[in-house]
């Protein structure tokens, strides 16, 4: 028997989209008007009503709702407009919506652990109603974004990330599982607020947070399996590296805001090198920040270099890092350093500002991830202009309102031959003689959804370092030449599908060439064997086949 609000519910997932004859069959004729609409009429429709909205937030209000209404409405509605919705479901408006989660949260859309539940982690994994959990997003809500400490409120990224994992890779919604740790919170404002959502308590940290963490591995591995891929996202950056040491090679895990930050901008990267016409090797890397991002870059960098054929030292003498107290040198009288940094550390005597190391390293590539914005000043671009012919400027730091410059700064300061890309999306540049420069954005979602793609079909445990080049490496591929001849070092968003296939092939080919597939018998065309698993937005038929069956096989009595 069906009350009304739950046979309401059935109606929503599908809508006037139900035809006559499934509306009879399921009893629910005359509970919709006579109109029958097709699916794309639908989208038609959720165009009009998101455009109504003008305020981002109410935007990503309604799309939650489609999503918790009629899922394959909001993936097919957020696949073909991806370069218009990404902002909504992601970043910018993603952190808007965390800082306001009391506000906007409304049904169960994922699993908040606490630290109160040491013990039971596996009892509240059980609790979640899917069994085939492939992939799991989870936070601490420590550092998100660039916003800092949002405790459970950060439960906004990983909702966020896994809708990508679907929209963009066609990873089924129900193998997704967002979780948020929530150890309390640091952030005053969220302490005092009476909509916030988590406990009211200042951050576990040390052996109790450990713990915890460990615990919940376990009992996700215990729950769904050894297969089961853990993305840790927006952790602070001291417990990011310490989880990610700890845990990689012992579970299928990476860490978004570390490894999938340093595959993009090494993709940006490798795709320079088609305009600079040099090899990684031969060039010289300025990084403002020594955080998740820039090490992270920077490790990736150097492992590419020495893919090129030079030596480990040789590729780290191109590196030169400055942090919040200047160039990161041996011996710093600060101190401050610590094991990442270390192997960065120059024999130099310390240089205070990121200017004065411009022009001491004469760098050919300047990357900026320390969310300080105008860090890129006139006179360093200027430098950089003077250095080199086309000179590659990254301004990374997210959102829009701490890139370290503009587009419209690094071609201008430059005579309009700054390589450019940058966190967060500029408009379009007009050169001084006409043409159109379309600034590339180094977004993470070009990587992470191809890639956890690739992982789970392959059923690859180990995500060494290895795949996050190959990942690197096939996203550049993928650039064409008329996105360089427009500035741009990665492909238009529209194309970012098909850009999680290729690099999910690459991911596959590369699990089987190394034995590390866990998945047998290897497939014999890779692109179709991931194509045929992934997750497709149209409606399925609401009724179970019927045929007719002869009138005489009733058993008789
Ligand atoms: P993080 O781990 O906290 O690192 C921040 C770094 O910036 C630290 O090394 C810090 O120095 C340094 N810093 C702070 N003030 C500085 C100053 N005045 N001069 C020089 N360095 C300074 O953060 P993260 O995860 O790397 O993220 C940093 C930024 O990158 C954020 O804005 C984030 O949104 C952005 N990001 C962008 C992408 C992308 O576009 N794809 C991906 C990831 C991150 P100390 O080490 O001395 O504290
Ligand atoms: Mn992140």
């Amino acid at each position: 028997m069906c009350s009304l609000p739950c046979c309401l519910a059935a109606i929503d997932s599908r809508g006037l989209a139900f035809t006559i004859e499934e509306r009879q069959a399921l009893g629910i004729h005359g509970l919709l008007p006579a109109r029958v609409k097709s699916q794309e009429e639908q989208v038609q429709l959720c165009k009009l009503s998101i455009e109504r909205y003008e305020d981002p937030l109410n935007k990503y209000i309604y799309l939650m709702g489609l999503l918790d209404r009629n899922e394959h409405l909001f993936y097919r509605f957020v696949g073909e407009n991806v370069a218009d919705l990404m902002p909504i479901v992601y970043t910018p408006t993603v952190g808007l919506a965390c800082q306001k989660y009391g506000l906007v949260y409304r049904r169960p859309r994922g699993l908040f652990i606490t630290i109160h539940d040491k013990g039971h982690v596996y009892d509240i994994l059980k609790n979640w109603p899917e069994t085939d959990v492939r992939a799991i997003v989870v936070t601490d809500g420590e550092r998100i974004l660039g916003l800092g400490d949002l405790g459970a409120c950060g439960m906004g990224i990983p909702v966020g990330k896994l809708a990508l994992y679907t929209a963009l890779a066609g990873i089924k919604p129900h193998q997704c599982l967002p979780i948020t740790i929530d150890v309390g919170t640091n952030n005053e404002t969220m302490l005092k607020d009476p909509l916030y959502i988590g406990l009211r308590q200042r951050r576990v940290r040390g052996a109790a947070y450990d713990e915890l963490i460990e615990e919940f591995m376990q009992a996700v591995v215990r729950r769904f399996g050894q297969n089961c891929l853990v993305q840790f996202e927006d952790f602070g950056n001291a417990n990011a590296f310490r989880l990610l040491e700890k845990y990689r090679g012992r579970y299928c895990t990476f860490n978004d805001d570390i490894q999938g930050t340093a595959a993009v901008a090494v993709a940006g990267l490798l795709a320079s090198l088609r305009l600079t016409g040099n090899k990684l090797a031969d060039n010289t890397f300025v990084f403002q920040g020594a955080g998740e991002a820039s090490l992270g870059i920077a490790e990736l960098c150097v492992m590419a270099m020495k893919a090129e054929g030079v030596s480990e030292e040789e590729a780290r003498s191109r590196i030169w890092m400055v942090d919040s107290k200047g160039l990161i040198v041996r011996n710093r009288p600060e101190g401050g350093l610590n094991e990442h940094k270390e192997k960065f550390a120059k024999d130099c005597p310390p240089i205070r500002t990121l200017e004065e190391v411009v022009n001491t390293a004469k760098p050919s590539v300047l990357i900026g991830a320390a969310a300080i914005r105008g860090a890129f000043t006139p006179a360093i671009l200027r430098a950089m202009a003077d250095n080199n012919p086309r000179p590659v400027v990254f301004a990374l730091s997210n959102p829009t309102s701490k890139a370290e410059c503009t587009a419209e700064e690094a071609y201008a300061n430059t005579d309009e031959r700054a390589i450019f890309a940058s966190g967060s999306p500029f408009p379009d540049y007009r050169t001084k003689d006409g043409r159109v420069l379309r600034p590339g954005q180094g977004n993470n979602s070009y990587i992470f959804p191809g890639l956890a793609l690739g992982i789970l079909c392959a059923g690859l445990v180990d995500v060494s370092e290895d795949f996050m080049l190959l990942a690197a490496e096939a996203l550049a591929e993928i650039v064409s030449e008329d996105d360089l001849e427009h500035g741009s070092l990665y492909p238009p968003l529209k194309d970012i599908q098909n850009c999680s296939v290729k690099i999910a092939k690459k991911i596959v080919d590369h699990a089987y060439e190394t034995g590390k597939a866990q998945v047998q018998p290897q497939p014999l065309d890779t692109e179709e064997f991931i194509r045929a698993q992934m997750y497709c937005s149209n409606y399925e038929p609401a009724l179970p086949p019927r045929y007719v069956w002869p009138s005489d096989t009733a058993p008789r009595v």
